[in-house]
């Protein structure tokens, strides 16, 4: 049995004393990585059975588990945690880091977890009825660990199972540090495939008719990072899919989605979505491209991280932006921000959600390339640089080049579609490691 782990969460291990948690833990992880609870008692009063110290054992083991999902370790809690009590603390730490929490039960009979521990406690023996207790809380509590918060739940149901089975870790999907680029990230396309192919041709890339569309050569060593919102309000949707799938196969681009790819992917999988913003050229464009190109898009938005980390961590792409604490990490509000942005949300007023602006307080030591928010001139605000120059709309599709920081962009050959904002203006542009 193989138990898959990201490289970066919350690792639950439950089950009685005597269960064999601290051995596995041991076994498969790194000691800085296990918080265990036998060693927070000892911390705080010499004894690591004091079970008069549990309180304090577990507000300090609380506050290091807090700090290592803030910098983004994994973590492994080495307590029986057989209590709904017990784990909602530390599934909560979980949300608030956006670290994905995964479960190791160790469900194994209370006797035989009784029998371990009168070797082990032979000084001081406990008796049957504390094993038997834990089991019980175990036996009601698994039923309702994944609605708690738990990703994935293995259950061993004997020691042999646990000594047989192995971990091993996986990137989360996010993680691209070890892809150093060169890159050049491009901004929302919105259906602009005339735009985009001047845009790719100005940067290098040889452009060439083919009978089934275009098709894009590889340039030396470079690839494009389309930043989202391939779709919508422009000419040719179906058109830019082809283009950008294209390349994404052959691993010769990357791609991270925007809210309108969302949505139109919505619309692909057959939901209810309103027919706005575009949607409706989108979809009149899709229904005369026939269904084989609608369901290759399907699955090529399906596979989409929801942004990228990259050179290093170095680099961040995020179609709306993301603040540093969310960089690299999983969850529904890393989605919700990257995709849609930092939306003081609720329905206040008619008309889009008003979009605050998140890189005014950003602190962070990544670049955040994004687009999503149409501006005039692109600059740099606190090593963020939003590239939405508002081609759909009559204005220019740009390009960052990465690492060179180098902006180029093409013009748009007409004004698709009326903007309901205003168009803005960035402040002062900077270098970006100004
Ligand atoms: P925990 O209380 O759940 O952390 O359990 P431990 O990992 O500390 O194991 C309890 C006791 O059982 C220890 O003395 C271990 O050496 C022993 N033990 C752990 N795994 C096994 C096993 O697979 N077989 C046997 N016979 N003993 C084990
Ligand atoms: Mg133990």
């Amino acid at each position: 049995m193989t138990i898959p782990v990201p490289e970066f969460g919350l690792v639950l291990l439950i089950g009685p004393s005597g269960g064999g948690k601290s051995t596995f833990a041991r076994r498969h992880f790194r000691p800085t990585e296990v918080l265990s609870s036998d060693a927070f008692r000892a911390v705080v009063r010499d004894d690591e059975r004091d079970q008069a110290a549990s309180a304090d054992a577990f507000e300090v083991l609380h506050l290091a588990c807090a700090k290592r999902l803030a910098a983004g370790r994994l973590t492994v809690i080495d307590a029986t945690n057989v209590r709904p009590a017990a784990r909602r603390p530390l599934l909560d730490l979980a949300r608030r880091y956006h670290a994905q929490a995964v479960g190791v039960v160790f469900d194994l009979p209370p006797e035989e977890c009784h029998a371990r521990n009168a070797r082990r406690y032979a000084d001081r023996p406990f008796g049957p009825e504390v094993t038997r207790r834990q089991a019980d809380d175990l036996a009601r509590s698994l039923p309702h660990l994944r609605e708690e918060g738990l990703r994935r739940v293995t259950v061993f149901r004997t020691a042999e199972e646990a000594d047989a089975a192995a971990v091993v870790r996986h990137r989360l999907p996010p993680d691209r540090r070890r892809d150093p680029g060169p890159f050049d990230i491009v901004g929302d396309v919105h259906g602009c495939l005339a735009e985009l192919l001047a845009l790719l041709e100005k940067l290098g890339y040889t452009v060439r008719r083919t009978a089934g569309g275009w098709d894009v050569g590889h340039l030396a060593g470079r690839r494009p990072v389309f930043v989202g919102d391939l779709c919508d309000r422009g000419p040719d949707t179906p058109g830019v899919f082809r283009v950008v799938m294209d390349l994404w196969d052959r691993g010769a681009a990357l791609c991270v989605p925007g809210n309108h790819d969302d949505k139109l992917l919505r619309w692909l999988r057959g939901r209810p979505v309103k027919l706005t913003h575009g949607l409706d050229r989108s979809a009149a464009q899709f229904e005369a491209a026939g269904e084989a190109l609608a369901a290759r898009v399907r699955d090529f938005l399906g596979r989409l991280p929801t942004h990228l980390v990259l050179d290093g961590g170095r680099l961040v792409v995020a179609h709306a932006g993301l603040p540093a604490e969310m960089h690299g990490r999983v969850s529904g509000r890393v989605r919700a921000f990257a995709l849609y942005g930092d939306t003081a949300g609720g329905a206040a007023a008619a008309g889009p959600p008003a979009r605050r602006d998140w890189a005014a307080g950003y602190r962070g030591r990544a670049a955040v390339v994004y687009g999503h928010t149409p501006a005039a001139d692109p600059g740099w605000v606190n090593r963020c640089l939003c590239l939405d120059t508002g081609c759909v709309f009559g204005g220019r599709l740009t390009a960052l080049r990465w690492p060179e920081g180098e902006l180029v962009s093409v013009p748009a050959g007409g004004a698709y579609a009326e903007t309901s904002r205003p168009v803005r203006r960035e402040a002062v542009p900077s270098e970006p490691d100004a």
